[in-house]
């Protein structure tokens, strides 16, 4: 577990926001941590970025009636 892993799990980041993140902090990232990492950056059943914005949202907004 990295910031980035951390950040996601609370949703304090979008996937847009940790995928920058990631692009900025991946020298200081474990090399074995990366590939963990980009496979939640990118998952492979989601490819559409505004899809996946939406899809945070909706995981939001849904849960508390
Ligand atoms: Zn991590």
């Amino acid at each position: 577990m990295c910031i980035i892993c951390v950040e996601l799990e609370k949703n304090r980041l979008t996937l847009l926001e940790a995928r920058r993140n990631y692009g900025e902090m991946v020298d200081s990232i474990d090399e074995s941590h990366r590939e963990e990492l980009e496979k939640k950056l990118y998952p492979d059943t989601i490819y559409d970025e505004e899809y996946y914005e939406y899809f945070n949202f909706i995981k939001g907004t849904s849960g508390s009636d």
